[in-house]
């Protein structure tokens, strides 16, 4: 057993499984996939789950629950905006029926957005670019599978390497 603890610049790997507390319904989970690696302290996790995990060690389990101001956030206005129906055309005419409830992705300037569909009116369709778990509360169940010290190169690159890490 290693005793490196969660700290900046470590690398750790985890197991986790997060549900909304409200319905207990599994929102995301590592179960039966490989474990979750990240570079800690870069950015790569919600603010909340970095700060609950730090110090943990292999072998240790943490649940928490972090409220939007730790996770997601809350939903942002100016993110949500009425487009003409024509700009869906194409994907209509290739046989897609928007919908309510839907999940596109936008190709944009800063990469690929995902979006949802909240209202499909006669001339204009209402696209939503808030994360989807914005304004949600969240909980997580968390297991360290190890940690270890990063390299200089990761600490660098600002990623993990090797297993669950980039490959490059
Ligand atoms: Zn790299």
């Amino acid at each position: 057993m290693s005793d490196t603890k969660i700290e900046q610049n470590a690398v750790a790997r985890v197991h986790y499984t997060g549900t909304l507390p409200e319905t207990g319904e599994v929102f995301d989970t590592s179960e039966g996939r490989d474990p979750l690696t990240y570079l800690v302290g870069h950015g790569q996790m919600i603010p909340g789950f970095e700060e609950e995990m730090m110090g943990a060690t292999q072998g240790e389990r943490r649940e928490f629950t972090l409220e939007p101001e730790r996770a997601y956030g809350h939903p942002i206005q100016e993110l949500i905006s009425e487009l003409p129906k024509d700009q869906f055309a194409q994907l209509e005419e290739s046989g897609v029926d928007i919908e309510v409830g839907m999940t596109l992705v936008a190709q944009t300037f800063q990469g690929p957005a995902p979006f949802i569909i909240t209202a499909v009116e006669e001339e204009t369709i209402t696209a939503d670019f808030n994360h989807a778990m914005a304004g949600k509360t969240l909980k997580f169940s968390v297991e360290v599978v190890d940690v270890r010290p990063a390299t200089d190169e990761e600490i660098n690159h600002g990623h993990a390497h090797g297993p669950g890490g980039v490959e490059h």
